[in-house]
């Protein structure tokens, strides 16, 4: 792992061309969403010229008509794709936006989950350099370097060697794209390099992170916390880790990961200005706004109002350690109110069903995903649970704080880098049921003394969790990379 030992912040214009799989407002189902659509106003803000590119699904076709641009051709599966290029602005209308349609490829957006399409993505990641080429003949724009986003695009530093310099952004090391070699032929790669990796062993699987990992011109992470736990091998069981230990092997040629922590669109996620919710409020007037959103909700739910109130906001995940809950559901449903909101692997999303048949007095579930209803939960609720196994970065848990909601976290990744315990929230040992039902107890009975939890929503609230820094980081990396 390295260190950054200066922020060397060069006046050159820099031309970075972001990519990844989501983007918000356009599409979003996770923090890679978030990221994707706040991150490129941030370094807009400090010089870089920056736009976006991301698959036009047939979602963000009905719900926003971008203008078409051109298009163009690639070689992919032995035949002439053509690949049509379409443009269009923010929310602030300061970022240009590129959006990859085709006829055979993403018009439908892949699910979440381990069925990962690799050709499809494959598609995209060679559109997108090719698109590089497109936009300097066309728009004069020309590409210093391509910044990539999980494994969807992991294949571009490939593709792109010798030609653009890459940063691959890891925002989850468990999504990995593992598919059939037969891809390479797709993307008529004969390039030895692709050989290389196999280390001379025949084999027919392909992991797209893994070929990103190793040929990216640096790689880097959203936390500083989950830069070291990749690099001290919690994945050291996982396929991922040879290539994990290659890269650092080379890493005197090529440098090691960096951890830069996510910051969250301050425009977007602020509770003063938000009209999704009952109540707006800030810093100074949170406990009325914050009591007459909870009185509201409450009522609407059918749940006492006099109790701490919880909410679990995210993907219905292995990794979002909802299993952690059910080991402590009867202790929270005696002291408090739960509210589940999210959805995903069905299995986890039934328990979550049957936990909250059997407290309706104090639980709730809504297994969807509404963006409005984050919103409405984020400002009414006194504390957010994020049991996770493991959280490269974690946005909610910064979301709640600015709403002056009290995170109950498992100490790691960037929950570890964003969260100090007992001050602005509280952390938890991941996987520990009695240190998970100590940590609600300390948070139930802070709660009831409310001249303490006041402090630390004050604090919470008032931290700085916008992308000033981090963005001032990525500048200083990608002057790196030129
Ligand atoms: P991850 O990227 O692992 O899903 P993050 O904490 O980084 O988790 O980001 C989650 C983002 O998705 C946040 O903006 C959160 O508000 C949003 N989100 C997650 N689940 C839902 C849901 N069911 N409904 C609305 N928004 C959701």
């Amino acid at each position: 792992m390295t260190h950054f030992k200066s922020l060397n912040i060069s006046d050159k214009k820099l031309h970075v061309l972001i990519t990844g799989y989501e983007a918000a407002p356009f599409y979003k189902r996770g923090g890679l969403g978030d990221v994707l659509g706040s991150l490129p106003t941030a370094l807009k803000k400090i010089g870089v010229d920056v736009r976006v590119v991301i698959p036009y699904y047939k979602v963000i076709q009905h719900a926003y008509i971008e203008k078409k641009i051109g298009d163009f051709f690639v070689r992919f599966d032995k035949k002439n794709k053509k690949v049509e290029v379409y443009t269009g602005t923010s929310n602030n209308k300061t970022i240009r936006f590129y959006f990859i349609k085709s006829d055979s490829y993403l018009s439908i957006p892949s699910p979440l989950s381990k069925i990962e399409n690799i050709d499809e993505f494959a598609f995209f990641d060679l559109a997108v350099v090719e698109l590089t080429s497109f936009l300097a003949k066309q728009c004069n724009w020309h590409v210093d370097i391509i910044h990539c986003n999980d494994w969807h695009t992991g294949l571009i530093p490939l593709i792109a060697k010798d030609r653009i310099p890459t940063l691959l952004t890891i925002h989850n090391l468990n999504y990995q794209g593992r598919g059939s070699t037969k891809v390479l032929d797709l993307l008529d790669i004969k390039d030895q390099d692709a050989k290389a990796l196999k280390r001379g062993k025949v084999v027919n699987q392909i992991n797209v992170l893994g070929e990103g990992i190793i040929h990216a011109t640096r790689v880097s992470t959203v936390s500083p916390t989950y830069a070291k736990e990749i690099v001290n091998g919690s994945y050291h069981r996982d396929p991922i880790n040879s290539f994990l230990l290659r890269r650092e092997e080379e890493s005197s040629k090529k440098k090691g990961f960096i951890g830069i922590l996510n910051g969250i669109d301050y425009n977007m996620w602020n509770p003063d200005h938000d009209r999704l919710l009952f109540h707006r409020y800030n810093a100074t007037n949170w406990q009325n706004g914050k009591n007459l959103n909870k009185k509201i909700l409450l009522e609407k739910l059918g749940l006492s109002i006099d109790r701490p109130t919880i909410c679990f906001i995210g993907r219905m995940a292995s990794q979002k350690g909802l299993d952690s809950i059910i080991k402590v559901e009867d202790f929270i449903a005696s002291e408090a109110n739960l509210i589940l909101l999210g959805s995903g692997d069905k299995r986890i999303e039934n328990t979550v069903l049957k936990m909250s048949a059997k407290y309706f007095g104090s639980i709730r579930v809504n297994l969807v995903y509404d963006e409005k209803m984050a919103h409405v939960l984020y400002s009414s609720c006194d504390f957010i649970i994020i049991p996770s196994h493991y959280e490269p970065c974690g946005l909610i848990q910064m979301i709640a704080m600015r709403y002056g909601t009290i995170p109950i976290a498992s100490a790691t990744g960037g929950l570890k880098d964003s969260i100090i315990n007992g001050t602005d929230g509280f952390l938890f040992k991941s996987y520990s049921k009695s240190s998970l039902k100590n940590t609600l107890m300390k948070a139930f009975s802070i709660y009831k003394n409310q001249s303490v939890y006041k402090k630390m929503v004050d604090l919470a609230m008032k931290k700085d969790f916008s992308w000033d820094r981090s963005a001032k980081l990525y500048k200083s990396l990608y002057n790196e990379l030129i």
